[in-house]
């Protein structure tokens, strides 16, 4: 199966073949337009990114795909009310992951507690019949520092629960076993028969 990948991360695009192996990825063109998502849920970003990238290719598509694949994550932490959530890229962007990681960190007051998830829905939108999305989360606590070099984006300060590791310390397989995009990557797979 081939489909459109809409998405310039290239993190993501590299889990998503990782978890994905059954789908031959089309990465979004570095010369196509920004994709919008001015969504308030995961859920509506994720959808309006794969059928908003859908109608693009349909007209200015240099390959044919059975369908547009989008990703829509962020963490939510607790103590900041489900923040950054998806605004999760959009959350201090002049500065670079350590810097910002720390930054969010000192936002948590010392006796507040630390949990935290992480958020993925995955929305396909078909050439042909209607967009669906699937979902999974990961529960976890928030570290007291940036740790790790694996992984991208807060994967250095996330503690998934059960483990002592930061996602920026553990292998990419077992971040993959656990992650939120892990979760949606299967149930994708279920629901296409995989
Ligand atoms: P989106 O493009 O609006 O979905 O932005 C997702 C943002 O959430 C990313 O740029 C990261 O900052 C964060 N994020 C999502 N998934 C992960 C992950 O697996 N690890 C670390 N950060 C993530």
């Amino acid at each position: 199966m081939k489909l459109l990948l809409a998405s310039r991360n290239a993190h993501k695009a590299q889990e998503l073949t990782e978890l994905l192996p059954g789908i031959t990825f089309v990465l979004w063109p570095t010369t196509a337009p920004d994709i919008p998502e001015d969504g308030a849920f995961f859920q509506d970003n994720a959808l309006q990114k794969a059928t908003h990238a859908l109608g693009w290719w349909q007209q200015h598509g240099t390959e044919p795909v059975e369908g547009v694949l989008a990703d829509d994550s962020g963490l939510c932490v607790d103590a900041l009310w489900g923040g950054p959530g998806v605004l999760s890229a959009r959350f201090a962007t002049d500065l670079d992951y350590p810097t910002k990681n720390r930054k969010l960190l000192a936002m948590i007051p010392s006796e507040e507690r630390r949990t935290a998830r992480f958020v993925c829905v995955l929305a396909l939108a078909p050439l042909q019949g209607e967009p669906f999305t699937v979902g999974g989360s990961v529960e976890g606590t928030l570290a007291f520092d940036h740790r790790g070099e694996q992984g991208f984006g807060y994967d250095p300060i996330f503690i998934p629960e059960g483990y002592m590791e930061t996602f920026g310390e553990l292998a990419s397989d077992i971040k993959h076993t656990l992650s939120h995009r892990g979760r949606a990557a299967r149930a994708l797979k279920a629901k296409l028969g995989l």
